[in-house]
C-alpha cells in the first residue's frame, strides 16, 4: 500500500488515484532568474523520488512542471521587484536570461539523475490561459479591479486556510518602506492576479494585452492555469517546498477552486528545507551553494543525491561539507558492494518486498537505503 503525508488533510493517507493506472503530477518549478541552489535541488530530488516511487508501484505518471519567467516578485508583498526584471534589459534580453537559466536548471537536473517532466511549461507561453482564468474569477465575484491591479478577494473564499492552517487575520500588509501599497486593496491577504502598467510597474518590460489593458500576470495564476490545461481538475498530486504552503499553494487552491468549484489536487506533498550549518541559505548569507560549487570541489553530484536520500523529505536536512564527504564515501562503498554482489545469494523477492514497504511508506528513503545496505 502506497501512502503519503497529505498536507491538505494534515495526515498520512493511502494513495488513491483518480484513474486506475495513470497519475497526474504537478511540481512547482524554478523562477529562472538565477542558478538553482542545492536547497532548491533537494526539493526536485524529493519530487523525482516521488515520481519513481509511483512508477515502481505500477502507475504511469504524467508529470508537469512550470518555469516562472515573469511575475515572481522578490518579496511576498505585491509591488516588490519582479525577479526576472531585476537586471534590467530589453524584453529579448530578459527572455534570453530565462532561457539560459532554464537550460542550466535542466542540466543540473540531468546531472542529479532527475527525470525530466513530460511537459515543461513557461509562464510567458501561457498568458491567454491565465487571462481567461482571471476573467472567470471576476465574473464569479472572487476578484476585483483597482487602478493598479486585479486582486483575488481572499475573504470571499472560505477554504483559504485549509492547507496552511493559518488564519487570514494573521496576514499583515507589507511594512517595507520601499513597497508601494495599493490603497484600494481591500484585505492584506488579497493577492494580485494581474498587474497593470501603472505605479511601480509603469515601465515593466514584459507586458501583454488583456481586457484590463497592458500588463503582466501575478506569480500564482500560472500554476492554476497550466495545471488545469495539462492535467485537468482535480488532478492527483501537487508538490513543492514547505515555503510554498502559506502563500503560493494556498493562492493556487483559492484561484482554481473558486473558478471551477472542484478541488485543484487531491494530494499535496511538501519537501522540507535544506539548511547550511543550521542556518538559512541565500545570497545575502554568503552561502549560496550551487551544483557547480560541489563539482568544482571534486564531489560526485550523485553524492549530493545520496545525502538527500539519507534524510526523510519531511525533515530538515542540515548540509555540512563533512556530511557531503561522508555521503561520497558511502556511495563509493555502495558501488563496490554492488559490483561484487552475488545474485544467487538470498531471496530477491524478499529483498524487494522490504524495500517496497520502505519506499511506499511516505517515501522513507533512509529506511530504503538501510535495506540496500543490509542485503548482502
Ligand atoms: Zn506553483
Amino acid at each position: 500500500m502506497l501512502k503519503f503525508y497529505n498536507t491538505l488533510n494534515h495526515k498520512t493517507e493511502e494513495f488513491k488515484p483518480i484513474k486506475a493506472n495513470e497519475v497526474g503530477l504537478y511540481t512547482c518549478g524554478p523562477t529562472v532568474y538565477n542558478f538553482a541552489h542545492i536547497g532548491n535541488l533537494r526539493t526536485y530530488i524529493f519530487e523525482d523520488i516521488l515520481r519513481r516511487a509511483l512508477v515502481f508501484a505500477g502507475f504511469k505518471v504524467k508529470h508537469v512542471m512550470n518555469m516562472t519567467d515573469v511575475g515572481h516578485l522578490s518579496g511576498d508583498q505585491d509591488f516588490a521587484e519582479d525577479k526576472m526584471e531585476k537586471e534590467g534589459g530589453s524584453a529579448a534580453e530578459i527572455m534570453a536570461l530565462a532561457k539560459k537559466f532554464t537550460r542550466a536548471f535542466l542540466e543540473d537536473s540531468n546531472t542529479l539523475n532527475i527525470l525530466q517532466a513530460d511537459i515543461i511549461a513557461p509562464a510567458t507561453e501561457h498568458i491567454p490561459e491565465q487571462v481567461d482564468l482571471i476573467k472567470i474569477l471576476l465574473e464569479k465575484g472572487f476578484a476585483y479591479e483597482t487602478e493598479l491591479a486585479i486582486y483575488f478577494d481572499v475573504p470571499k473564499f472560505p477554504n483559504y486556510s485549509r492547507l496552511s492552517g493559518q488564519k487570514i487575520e494573521d496576514k499583515k500588509v507589507g511594512a517595507r518602506s520601499d513597497v508601494v501599497i495599493d490603497p484600494n486593496k481591500k484585505h492584506p491577504a488579497d493577492f494580485a492576479l494581474w498587474f497593470k502598467l501603472a505605479g511601480r510597474y509603469k515601465n515593466h518590460i514584459l507586458r501583454w494585452e488583456s481586457p484590463w489593458g497592458l500588463g503582466f500576470p501575478g506569480w500564482h495564476i500560472e500554476c492554476s492555469a497550466m495545471s488545469r490545461k495539462y492535467l485537468g481538475q482535480p488532478f492527483d498530486i501537487h508538490t513543492g517546498g514547505v515555503d510554498h504552503i502559506t502563500i503560493h499553494h494556498s493562492n493556487e487552491i483559492a484561484q482554481s477552486e473558486a473558478a471551477f468549484g472542484v478541488p485543484l489536487a487531491n494530494y499535496w506533498l511538501h519537501g522540507e528545507h535544506l539548511v547550511v550549518n543550521e542556518g538559512r541559505m541565500g545570497k545575502s548569507e554568503g552561502n549560496f551553494i550551487t551544483l557547480s560549487t560541489l563539482i568544482e570541489k571534486g564531489i560526485n553530484p550523485l553524492a549530493f543525491r545520496y545525502l538527500v536520500l539519507t534524510s526523510h523529505y519531511r525533515s530538515k536536512l542540515n548540509f555540512t561539507w563533512d556530511s557531503l564527504q561522508a555521503a561520497q564515501n558511502a556511495l563509493n562503498n555502495l558501488y563496490e558492494e554492488i559490483s561484487s554482489f552475488d545474485k544467487a545469494e538470498g531471496s530477491a523477492d524478499q529483498f524487494e518486498s522490504v524495500f517496497r514497504d520502505a519506499i511506499n511508506d511516505d517515501l522513507n528513503t533512509p529506511q530504503a537505503l538501510a535495506v540496500v545496505w543490509d542485503h548482502h
